[in-house]
């Protein structure tokens, strides 16, 4: 049985837990250990590896004290190897690291931050994407171009239609609302809708799809005839138009 519970961290962080059925574990940026510890001992579980995506506080906050007490090894980019703390294994583009039978493909997603990486498990159907790819959105420009982060979301746009997408944050109702800011459809109104109704519960939004992504997600479309034409942007190239798009995100 595939399980990947989903843990609330600090403000809107979400932390990400793969347990297999010999109750072994990792865990997907934690950003602080509280949480993680709860699951883990609520399920019974041991947690052998920490996955971190990038070097940001709220993604490696717990790093130290949950290896102290699970003595669990942690996986980084190894771009990042002076950034993530208590990197023990350090990964590249291209290369594969396996939990027991489900392996996953690392995929360099500069542009976020310079090291930033997702994890591709094809056989748990997941990616854990951090702050590079969110529902409906993507992360602020910290350490790198549009360009660059345009390359990022076009290998993650990629993926297998079916991919389930875990991010870093639960920042889909504002995404949502920026998106139906500049580019109004009714599929975005009912989608924002639905995301009123989650939120009222307390529910995360979270996993998405690569194929939902694709159709509603404003910036995996910046190559999309029928956007630029609608933002008035005709003869601009995709990176011009994402990063006009992230501009108007950065401001909203
Ligand atoms: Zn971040
Ligand atoms: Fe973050």
């Amino acid at each position: 049985m595939t399980e990947i519970l989903i843990i609330k961290c600090l403000n809107d962080n979400y932390a990400y837990i793969y347990l297999n059925d010999k109750k072994e574990a990792f865990v997907v940026d934690p950003s602080e250990a509280g949480p993680v510890i709860d699951t883990l001992e609520k399920n019974d579980l041991q947690l052998k590896y920490i996955l971190n995506t990038h070097h940001h506080f709220d993604h490696i906050g717990g790093n130290f004290e949950l290896k102290e007490k699970y003595n669990c090894k942690i996986v980084g980019s190894k771009k990042d190897r002076d950034r993530i703390p208590g990197i023990d294994i350090e990964i590249s583009d291209g290369d594969y690291w396996s939990f027991k039978e489900h392996t996953a493909q690392i995929i360099e997603i500069p542009g976020h931050t310079s090291g930033h990486i997702a994890f591709f498990f094809k056989s748990l159907n997941a990616v854990f994407t951090g702050d590079t790819l969110f529902s409906l959105g993507c992360g602020r420009l910290f350490e790198g171009t549009p360009t660059m982060m345009w390359n990022s979301l076009k290998k993650l746009r990629a993926l297998p239609d079916q991919t389930k997408i875990y991010c870093g944050h639960e920042y889909t109702l504002s995404n949502g609302k920026f998106i139906n800011s500049i580019y109004p459809s009714e599929d975005m109104r009912l989608k924002i809708e639905s995301l009123v109704e989650l939120n009222e519960k307390n529910l995360p939004s979270i996993p998405s799809t690569i194929a939902d992504e694709k159709k509603m997600n404003i910036f995996l479309k910046a190559d999309d005839i029928s956007l630029i034409k609608n933002l008035g942007l005709q003869g601009k190239s995709p990176e011009e138009v994402f990063g006009y798009i992230r501009e108007l995100k950065d401001n909203f």
